[in-house]
């Protein structure tokens, strides 16, 4: 691999290879705003210390990049090395106390960012669960009996004495003072903060319906609702599953596997339904339904029936559903209590503007608690991302984020998917490519941009769809294209 380091004269993100990159993996800048940086005086030729999985952006601090990306199961070789640490120059760095609420990824990766831009400040990270932060996205992949608990946690606690980041677990935040510059504690006296970050993430929504306060009705966000759904989760157990989007079909793929015999209701007309078109929704189905799992689609619940524990899903059709468990997988909902009181700007989430930075200055937020540009993202790569930048301009930087296009993959299942951008061209200003075989994909562009791509059954090319959508790149550059690019090109001719 080529030692080249290029650097984005916008945010400061350090590239390593032959030539920049398409786009800028923190603020979205095009190649041209890169300039090739001096090698590095001491460390040039040692390994790097960041790795980032190319299929879907997950960052790996270490000497190597892991034998397994965590979020995507790519191999080693689909990592290439990242940016290293930021740094700001010592006279913008923060040197009093930066503040971060919440221990997901989105905090954890401020509390990293604020330490290494800003060695002379203090970082403290609260955490409301007692678990030190850890990979919310596998407790599916927990369920599934794929990995064990001990495989969850992102960092052993050394690594926060390490890094001398202050970490706080099982302290929940009750306010903001934004006069006095404190958070208030449950049991713990105030903490002071020169910046705050907001990262508290979001909640799963319960949907308005009767008897969701039944017994034996769960919703799967934290490490302790995975141990209490587990507790449950004996073969035979009838299990109705609310929502057949990416968390709802990870939990039934999940608990199919323990041989409970799983239901999935979704609402809309096919699986999937942000990310995927009808007729990769249908192929998708076809495939859930040979794990044994039964689905109704089109179908919305009108209440849950049991006298103290749940015992059926009654649909309005007025069909019963028998179910010894119920789990909500109905979408998600920002946690954004803390910062309403606080009299922050609050829309879905927490308006924050490119910089990350609330409506106060020295508030910044993050993650699934963030709106940027009237989006809450709810994954797992714009968290890190936005904490990343977050934690940076709480320590004194500047670095922007641009936003980027969603995208998706799918665990558990089995089924190797893989959707970003847009995927529901609702004009006729759009241009579709689909080739339905073997395999399912369809391509969309707009101003003769690829702006949208859903690949199912093959996703090798996923890392260089999400380049060229990232990069926003042209018709004409795509035919131009060399490598797997030429391969994308070379397939939309042959749907043409
Ligand atoms: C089961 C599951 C599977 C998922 N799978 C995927 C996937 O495959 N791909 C993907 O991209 N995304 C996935 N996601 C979504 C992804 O995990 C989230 O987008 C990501 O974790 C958001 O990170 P965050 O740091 O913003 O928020 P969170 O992870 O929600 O962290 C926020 C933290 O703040 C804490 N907190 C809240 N209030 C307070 C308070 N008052 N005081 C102190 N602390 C507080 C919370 O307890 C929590 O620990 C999945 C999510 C779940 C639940």
């Amino acid at each position: 691999m080529s030692e080249n380091r290029w650097c984005c004269t916008v945010c400061g993100y350090v590239h390593l290879g032959s030539i920049p990159p398409a786009c800028c993996p923190v603020c979205g800048a095009t190649p041209d705003l890169f300039e090739q940086a001096d090698p590095l005086p001491s460390s040039a030729g040692s390994a790097p210390r960041n790795w980032r999985c190319i299929t879907c952006d997950y960052l790996h601090a270490g000497d190597s990049p892991p034998g397994c990306c965590p979020i995507c199961a790519a191999g080693a070789d689909r990592f290439e090395p990242a940016a290293e640490p930021a740094r700001i120059s010592a006279d913008r760095a923060v040197s009093g106390d930066i503040v971060v609420v919440g221990g997901g990824i989105a905090g954890l990766s401020a509390a990293e960012a604020a330490r290494n831009a800003a060695p002379e400040a203090s970082v403290t990270l609260i955490c409301l669960e007692n678990d030190l932060p850890y990979y919310r996205l596998n407790l599916t992949r927990y369920l599934a009996g794929e990995i064990s608990v001990g495989d969850l946690p992102l960092h052993p606690e050394s690594w926060y004495a390490a890094q001398r980041i202050t970490i706080l677990t099982g302290a929940e935040v009750t306010g903001i003072d934004r006069t006095a510059r404190t958070v208030s504690l449950q049991g713990h006296p105030p903490v002071r903060y020169d910046r705050l970050v907001l990262a508290m993430g979001a909640h799963s929504s319960m949907p308005p319906v009767p008897g969701a306060d039944l017994r034996n009705v769960f919703t799967l966000r934290t490490c302790s609702d995975a141990e209490t759904i587990l507790e449950q989760s004996r073969p035979g157990v009838r299990c109705v599953i609310v929502g057949g989007g990416v968390l709802g079909l990870e939990v039934a793929a999940a608990l199919a596997r323990r041989a409970l015999q799983v239901t999935v209701v979704e609402g809309f007309d096919w699986l999937l339904p942000r990310q995927l078109n009808r007729a990769a929704g249908e192929r998708i189905a076809r495939e859930v339904r040979a794990l044994g799992i039964g689905l109704v689609c089109s179908a919305r619940i009108s209440r849950l029936d049991g006298r103290d524990q749940v015992e059926g899903v009654i649909l309005e059709s007025g069909d019963p559903l028998p179910a010894d468990l119920v789990i909500l997988a109905a979408g998600i909902r920002s946690n954004t209590y803390l910062a309403r009181l606080a009299g922050l700007d609050v829309n879905s989430g927490v308006v924050v503007d490119q910089h990350l930075r609330t409506s106060d200055p020295d508030i910044f937020a993050a993650g699934d608690l963030a709106e940027h540009q009237g989006t809450v993202y709810g994954t797992w790569a714009p968290a890190q991302f936005q904490g990343t930048i977050a934690g940076m301009n709480a320590a004194g930087g500047d670095a922007v984020f641009a936003g980027i296009p969603r995208s998706h993959g799918i665990k558990v299942l089995g089924v190797d998917l893989f959707s970003i951008g847009v995927v529901h061209p609702d004009d006729a200003s759009y241009l579709v490519f689909e080739e339905d075989g073997d395999r399912y994909r369809q391509y969309i562009f707009r101003d003769s941009r690829l702006v949208g791509a859903i690949l199912l059954g093959d996703t090798a090319l996923a890392p260089v769809l999400k380049k060229l959508i990232e990069g926003g790149t042209s018709c004409a550059d795509l035919l131009a294209g060399a490598g797997d690019a030429r391969e994308v090109s070379a397939g939309i001719a042959r749907m043409a």
